[in-house]
């Protein structure tokens, strides 16, 4: 092979390291979604909080979870800093909720065009969504993970997700889903049992995140906050004389929203005021708390 040209490159051969070079720059840049990450774990982005619960819980040690809408933000309005979307350009997974939610409305497509080699994720699918009959929305209720037969299936979602990109570990993310579903099943038996001993039938809350808890459990939401606003003095006037009506003596609010009017309402009815959160990041213990914060609303 040395003697080859004397002094004069072969031109193919110049072709061949251009070549392994632009390679080697490729695979180094890594900017495609299904390059591994240094520490081989498999990148997934979430929108909310307790979707990182969800795939914690199924990926355990192979996942690495970047939360794009931080603890205490409001998905319904929260903006990204530039940071956070180009943290994305390295992910595997975008798993998104998929129900409407208004932050994946405004930034899914751009996520996914900014790295088109990441698998996005559907948590919604199979979800029976509900109608929110609102023309300037999206049509439907985002807050589907806030009912564990609901999260069990976003569970299956993630699940099936994780064993697309690594199918080296599906039977280890298998045995996590199944172990964590099992644990969902338990909690919707022990949410179904409190709230059917409690007798109690509505709720008013601040906002209204509970319409797929309700419909599972046989509830009825009223809602203070109207169309993602304070009600009027008119609309806190009318639910006032509902909630008297209706013998209600518990307002439900959560920590990311106002709780203004829902003090105002628990003052003229004489009740209280109890925060629940949506959003809390360990699902399991946050739901058995709500649920027994709804099912103790009932008794006087
Ligand atoms: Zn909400």
């Amino acid at each position: 092979m040395g003697s080859q040209g004397k002094g004069i490159v072969n031109p193919l051969s110049l072709v061949a390291a251009a070549l392994v070079i632009l390679m080697l720059a490729a695979t180094t840049a890594g900017c495609t979604g299904t390059d591994r990450q240094d520490d081989g774990k498999i990148v997934v982005a979430v929108t909310i909080p307790p979707e990182q619960e969800f795939v914690e819980r199924v990926g355990g040690d192979h996942v690495r979870v970047i939360l794009l809408v931080p603890p205490g933000a409001d998905p319904h309005t929260y903006e990204p800093p530039p940071g956070v979307i180009a943290d994305l350009a390295g992910a595997d997974i975008y798993a998104v909720v998929g129900s409407g939610i208004e932050f994946e409305l405004a930034w899914k497509e751009k996520i996914a065009a900014m790295n088109p080699g990441m698998l996005i994720v559907d948590c919604s699918r199979g979800i029976d969504l509900i109608s929110t009959g609102e023309e300037d929305h999206s049509g439907t209720d985002p807050h589907i993970w806030l009912s564990p037969g609901n999260a069990k299936v976003m569970v299956e979602n993630i699940c099936q997700g994780l064993i697309e990109v690594d199918p080296a570990n599906a039977d280890e993310y298998r045995r996590n889903a199944d172990a964590y579903q099992g644990e969902l099943d338990a909690l919707d038996r022990e949410i179904a049992g409190a709230l059917a001993e409690s007798g109690v039938e509505k709720i008013m809350v601040y906002h209204p995140s509970w319409a797929y808890f309700a419909r599972d459990y046989g509830l009825e939401e009223i809602p203070i906050e109207n169309e993602g606003k304070e009600p009027s003095p008119r609309g806190i006037e009318h639910l006032i004389k509902q909630a008297k009506e209706e013998h209600i003596t518990v307002i439900f609010a959560s920590p990311e929203y106002s709780t203004r009017s829902a003090e105002v309402i628990a003052d003229e009815i004489g009740g209280t005021v109890v925060l629940v959160s949506p959003l809390a990041k360990d699902y399991l213990a946050n739901m058995r708390h709500v649920a027994a914060a709804f099912a103790g609303s009932g008794s006087p």
